[in-house]
This record gives C-alpha cells, structure tokens and sequence, in this order.
C-alpha cells in the first residue's frame, strides 16, 4: 500500500486538473477530472488516443450512478451489489454533467467502481468521478505495474505505485437494452456470471443495445514485437529468436529462444493476472518475434484470446 500522503497529493492533482496514473485491480489507469474537459482532454494527448475512443468513468460510491447516469433501474442496482467493487463496466444514458469529451460525444457513459483500496481513497478523496482509461500508449500493452506506466507515458504528473494489478486484464464491459445485457468486450467476468444475475439480450438489435463500442478495434493490447498465435504445425525459421508465450507447463515451450508459463496448472484466471507482465518481458527481450500458444476459449478463456487475437492481429493479416 502506498503512503497515505502519495494518495493525498495525488488527488490534489486531480483537483486541479492534472493526471495521475495510478493501480486499479484491472490494470493501470491514466485519470483525471471526469467532469472537467480540459483535464480529460490531457488523457487523450498523453496516450495518444484518437478521441472516438471513449473513457471509462471510475467511481466510489454507489450514490455517483443517478449522478451521472439517465433511466438507472434495478437491474443496475442488482448488478452493482453483486459485482462492485469489481471488473465490471456498464454503459448508461449520461446526464449533462458529464462532459461530451469523455463519451467521445457518444448520448452514453461507460462506468466502474473498481476494487482497488487505492483507487477508491483517490476518488474518494478527490472528490469528483475519475476518468481513465488504462495508462500506456494507444494501442499497446497494458500496463499491470507503475514500471509498465513509465515505460510508455511521459506526460504524468505523478504515478501511484501500488503494485502488481490483482486481476490483469481489462474489465467486462456491458451495454443494457430493455431486453437484457449485451457483452462489447470480455473480461472476468463472464457473461454466465452476469447471466445468472439479470438477463441477456439475445436479439442483434444493435441500436438499442447501444451495440457501437467505439473503442473495439481489431488491434489493440499490441506488443512493439511482431507476435501470432500458435497453430498446430506451424513451423518458424531456426534464424528467427522466438519468444513463446504458453498457456500452462508444457515441454513445448523449451524450444523457443525464451518462454514465459502463463499458469503452470493451466488456471485460467490465473493466466489472465500474468498475460500482460509476460508480454511485457517478451517485447523487452532480444527475441525477434512472439509466439502465442491459445488458451481454452471457454469461461475467462473469451477474454485472454480477444486480448491475444487483437495484440496479433497486425501480423495476421500479413498472411
Ligand atoms: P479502456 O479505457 O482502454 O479500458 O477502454 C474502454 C472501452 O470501453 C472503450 O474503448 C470503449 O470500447 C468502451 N466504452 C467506453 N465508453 C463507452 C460507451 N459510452 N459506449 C460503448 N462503449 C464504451
Ligand atoms: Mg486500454
């Protein structure tokens, strides 16, 4: 846990418009000021992030959702007792208040109570809503330690160093129509666990799902390295230094100039918390290229291949 006076002169930054990176359980994230614009447009210049690309607004307290947020029924409420603090995003209809910088001018606003003691005494103490999306360069790895953050952004006025994220990946993201819940993106949280709490919607009526998430691109999450997903019989060139990324233990892995084990026992939620460190220790490597074994696409398994398939799509469409 950091000192008390890092969180306390952080959230004085806040308060006058700077940028703080600081832990959350996901990853690390890059805030500011949800509600001041010109504070939240210093996010988008520090990553370098296209400004269609809207933020998550991070809160502490449950009271801040009919704050920020139009038509809030149950469900929400339901949903927020069952999962929050936690990787959970939903997407509401926003309230003026709510600047059209960090919707991207969308008429909805993406929002979170993470599970991270640090991040909720900065909100808390800041005393406004924080928007932040996750602290790195637009497009590249995420970062689950403050190391990560210093490697990629320059433009911080101060970095909370909490740590090593707990969870590793980033949160579920949901839109609700008034059929039920649509997934835009995975992540621990999986759709059966929402499922069992308010129903899906399972129609492919895509307005008023609110299905656009304008921040879902095909590459994303990318190490500097060229990186693919393994396939059986694939076969690369003995000049070429490869990087192996494995799911679990296996003798596979050996071959390669360098590999990184995600879960020896093969536990999914525990390869999600290592995915980006490993990712990390390969792009810093000497090797020429990394090479990523699939996981089982089944229950946190969605959200690590979504994460591999967009850090690889680059190299993808090359063949
Ligand atoms: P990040 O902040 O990088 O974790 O990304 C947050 C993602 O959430 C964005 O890239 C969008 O895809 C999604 N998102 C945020 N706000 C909205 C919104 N109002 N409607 C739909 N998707 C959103
Ligand atoms: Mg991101």
């Amino acid at each position: 846990m950091p000192e008390e006076n890092h969180i306390k002169k952080a959230a004085k930054i806040i308060q006058d418009g700077g940028l703080v990176a600081f832990p959350t359980e996901t990853v690390y994230g890059l805030g500011a000021n949800a509600l001041d614009p010109d504070a939240v447009i210093k996010i988008f210049e520090a990553k370098q992030r296209p400004s269609f690309d809207p933020l998550i607004v991070h809160i502490c307290d449950i009271k801040d959702i009919s704050r920020l947020c139009l038509n809030v029924d149950e469900r929400v409420y339901k949903l927020a007792k069952r999962f929050w603090p936690g990787p959970l995003t939903i997407v509401l209809p926003k309230k003026k208040i709510v600047p059209d910088i960090v919707t991207s001018g969308l008429s909805t606003v993406a929002i979170r109570m993470p599970a991270n003691d640090v991040a909720l005494q900065l909100i808390d103490k800041a005393g406004c809503p924080i928007a932040a999306p996750s602290a790195n360069k637009f497009g590249k790895l995420s970062p689950t330690k403050a190391e990560h953050v210093m490697k990629q952004l320059s433009d911080v006025d101060f970095i909370i160093d909490g740590g090593k994220t707990t969870v590793g990946i980033e949160s579920t993201v949901i839109s609700l129509s008034n059929a039920g819940f649509k997934i835009l993106r995975p992540g621990v949280i999986t759709e059966e666990e929402i499922e069992f709490i308010i129903p899906r919607d399972n129609s492919n009526n895509i307005n008023e799902a609110g299905l656009a998430s304008p921040g879902l691109l095909k590459s994303h999450y990318s190490p500097t390295k060229p990186m693919c997903i393994f396939n059986d019989g694939d076969y690369y060139p003995e000049s070429k230094k490869i990087g192996y990324l494995a799911f679990q233990k296996s003798k596979s892995a050996l071959n390669y100039t360098k590999s990184e084990i995600l879960s020896e026992k093969g536990d999914l939620k525990e390869a999600a918390l290592n995915l980006f460190g490993a990712l990390h220790r390969l792009e810093d490597s000497d090797v020429d290229m990394i090479v990523a074994e699939p996981v089982p696409e089944v229950g946190i398994g969605v959200a690590i291949m979504d994460r591999l398939r967009k850090a690889s799509y680059i190299e993808s469409e090359k063949y």
